[in-house]
């Protein structure tokens, strides 16, 4: 008999952190823009949205950082 002790703990990829994360530059409305969207995109529960939200942080050529 197998019996499970211990009930699996749910699946939190640690690879996803760095997918969602995102730093955005204060004074860059770019940023501003695409956090909107990243807690939208959180509420909504919409995964490839927060994805495409935090990857425009990450990516775009920040305006307002000197
Ligand atoms: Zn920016």
């Amino acid at each position: 008999m197998s019996q499970q002790t211990f009930p699996e703990p749910p699946i939190d990829l640690p690879i996803d952190g760095w997918l969602y994360e995102a730093h955005p530059v204060s004074g860059c409305r770019e940023c501003a823009a695409a956090m909107r969207e990243l807690s939208q995109a959180k509420q909504a529960g919409d995964a490839s949205r927060r994805f495409e939200a935090s990857r425009r942080v990450r990516s775009h050529p920040h305006r307002g950082e000197k």
